[in-house]
């Protein structure tokens, strides 16, 4: 499927914090025991083209352990709605859908370069994700993409990671800086000590291989907080914080208005359209590519 690299109005969709792993570090303290919210996911789907997003990027928990996702996938299929997916890859290495080709973009998660990746995620899991991105590009004709998180662990390894990217035909590389979960302990483990100094040395140390990769990179800076909007399990629309600080609830996505800020509130979707206007501008994401805007 063609790459849409023109949209901003995009909404990541947390649709349920159960995952079949139990990661210390995950920001959304997802896990095996946590159940499916009862939440009508059809409807919100609904409400979200009616405030004009154009893009869902699903995040979790772990969407395909979501026993609702290939139905409500097809759902917005037919409403026009861009899709792409952020997984653990566990699931898709079971069987790989016929549906999987729906989607615009498969995002494949990594936590380091082999020796850290494994250790976090079990050993040979690495290889098992370059394998998996493998088969979706050749046998589904899938764009893959790789998230990597950016923590203290795992940033001096960058360049074997990449070299391992471009062998694997990955599309892409999106650095997402660390996001606290609140777990002081881990939060102290992973965290970046001086999450801008990090950027600005990335982006020049990456300016010069950022066309080894066709979809080029991007690093996200998650501890600036007014960028990026996620529709959690329970329908809240919040604005993230990479900080000690709570993450920003604007209300709910069925509510007529919201906040932006607080103490300012406006109609949905002209809160919306003001967050978009601030991601297309934000200089949150250093894009390292020519083209790349998703
Ligand atoms: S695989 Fe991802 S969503 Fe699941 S627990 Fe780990 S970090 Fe969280």
């Amino acid at each position: 499927m063609t790459r849409h690299f023109s949209t901003h109005r995009i909404i990541c969709w947390r649709l349920s914090r159960h995952c079949n792993r139990a990661c210390p570090f995950c920001l959304s303290s997802s896990g095996p025991r946590i159940a499916h919210p009862q939440k009508n996911p059809f409807e919100t789907a609904s409400r979200l083209r009616e405030l004009r997003v154009e893009k869902i990027s699903y995040s979790g928990g772990e969407p395909f352990a979501y026993p609702l996702f290939p139905a409500l996938v097809d759902f917005v299929r037919e409403l026009g709605l861009l899709q792409l997916v952020t997984t653990n890859g566990d699931s898709l290495c079971g069987g790989i859908p016929e549906w999987i080709n729906v989607f615009e973009y498969v995002k494949l998660s990594f936590y380091g370069a082999r020796s850290t990746h494994d250790r976090l995620m079990g050993n040979g899991n690495y290889d098992q994700q370059l394998s998996l991105a493998g088969k979706l590009k050749t046998c589904h004709g899938v764009t893959v993409g790789a998230n990597y998180m950016l923590s203290a662990e795992s940033l001096g390894e960058i360049p074997e990671f990449l070299d391992d990217m471009v062998t694997g035909g990955f599309n892409d590389v999106m650095f997402q800086t660390y996001i606290h979960n609140r777990r002081a302990h881990v939060d102290h483990r992973f965290a970046l000590r001086d999450t801008g100094g990090v950027i600005a040395d990335l982006g020049r140390e990456l300016a010069a291989h950022s066309d080894r990769l066709p979809g080029g990179m991007k690093i996200h800076d998650y501890s600036k907080r007014d960028w990026f909007i996620v529709l959690d399990e329970s329908g809240r629309l919040m604005l993230p914080s990479s900080s000690t600080d709570d993450d920003f609830v604007m209300g709910r996505v069925t509510d007529e208005t919201v906040l932006v800020e607080p103490g300012t509130g406006m109609p949905t979707r002209s809160a919306l359209e003001t967050i978009w206007r601030r991601r297309y501008e934000t200089e949150a994401i250093v894009d390292l590519s020519q083209t790349a805007r998703y």
